[in-house]
């Protein structure tokens, strides 16, 4: 990349030339106040954390309830949303860079929610979408808040034994609250429940391969649905995939809304809409229809300035990392290259 290394042999020429009494003088007033700065945060932070205490010890802490983001209120949603990375060989590197997109757009539509998932699990996380995610912006993932990464499948939700100690039945108590989401289930979501696990197949195919994740949820005997697009918009009654983030920001409208309906239609992109009963009819097992206009989702989370992290990674509130810009939540890490 040219850019950074113009800006930063301008930034060598700019600092070694002397500095003058009243830059000398600016230097360091400006030195001053970071260090002030840092010191009046260093106090604001164990204030809060010494309030946060003395709720807890008075009884009327309020665990679910936490202020971030600009200082609205986020009430979380104790259900976990796992991405499953384990496709990776199966794309190509441009579908890994939607990929990597549209997993900075679901984190990001979570830390802007007012109803956040309690956290957002990434499984799998191997080859080059990991080698992407690490190139971008300084591994900038690692920091994001309220998200783990695993290299091991999801099954370990299940299998681990240090994770579940409880046995046999525990296992199985686990492998019984996950439901893999997939556009080919016959199963219909009715609803979201807290203490589920919702598990997202993290993959851009552009609908090559169908019943990909249907038969990894029936061979790892978990349950799987689909979201009950038809059900509530007429238009859209057969099979209808969509991209990582959608499926993600429609939950998060199910869960902020309780309305499918108004979840569907804030998040489909309109266009989906068009045209649609009669080519769908013609196919009678639903087979995918619109191909075209499903890349272009996967272009939409491409085409996007992403624009650099102002993760601290510390849980705290900064407002800092990208606008929101209409109803569409921006993502948070810098891939300009
Ligand atoms: N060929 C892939 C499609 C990937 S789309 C497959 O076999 O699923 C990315 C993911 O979004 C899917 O794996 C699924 O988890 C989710 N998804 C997309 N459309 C969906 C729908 N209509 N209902 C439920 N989940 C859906």
């Amino acid at each position: 990349m040219e850019q950074p290394v113009i800006a930063q042999a301008e930034e060598i020429s700019i600092t070694s030339q002397p500095l003058s009494k009243k830059a000398q003088k600016r230097a360091a007033k400006a030195a001053r106040l970071q260090e002030q700065k840092a010191e009046r945060r260093a106090r604001e932070k164990e204030a809060k954390k010494r309030k946060r205490r003395e709720r807890a010890e008075a009884g009327d802490a309020e665990p679910r309830k936490r202020r971030k983001m600009g200082g609205f209120d986020q009430t979380s949603f104790a259900a976990q949303v796992v991405i499953d990375l384990g496709f990776d060989d199966m794309m190509t590197d441009k579908e890994v860079t939607s990929l990597t997109s549209q997993l900075a757009y679901t984190y990001s539509a979570n830390r802007r929610s007012s109803t956040p998932f309690t956290s957002l699990l990434f499984t799998s996380l191997n080859g080059r979408t990991k080698a992407r995610l690490d190139a971008i912006n300084d591994a900038g993932y690692k920091r994001w808040t309220n998200t783990k990464w695993w290299e091991e499948g999801y099954d370990r939700i299940w299998t681990s034994k240090s994770d579940s100690c409880g046995g046999d039945e525990d296992m199985d108590a686990h492998r019984a609250s996950v439901v893999y989401l997939t556009a080919d289930s016959e199963e219909e979501l009715t609803e979201l429940k807290e203490g589920e696990i919702y598990v997202i197949g993290g993959i851009c195919d552009h609908n090559r391969y169908k019943n990909l994740c249907l038969d990894k949820a029936k061979t790892a005997s978990i349950r799987h649905a689909r979201l009950p697009i038809g059900r509530y918009i007429a238009s859209l009654t057969t099979r209808k995939v969509l991209t990582v983030n959608q499926v993600f920001e429609i939950l998060l409208k199910w869960v902020e809304t309780r309305d499918w309906e108004q979840a569907f239609w804030s998040i489909i992109p309109k266009r989906k809409f068009q045209n649609k009963p009669t080519d769908l009819d013609a196919s009678p097992e639903g087979e995918h229809v619109g191909e075209d206009e499903d890349q272009e989702d996967q272009e939409d989370a491409d085409e996007a300035e992403l624009v650099a992290s102002n993760e601290n990674g510390d849980g705290e509130e900064d407002n800092q990392d990208g606008g929101v810009s209409g109803s569409r939540p921006q993502p948070v890490l810098s891939m300009a290259y």
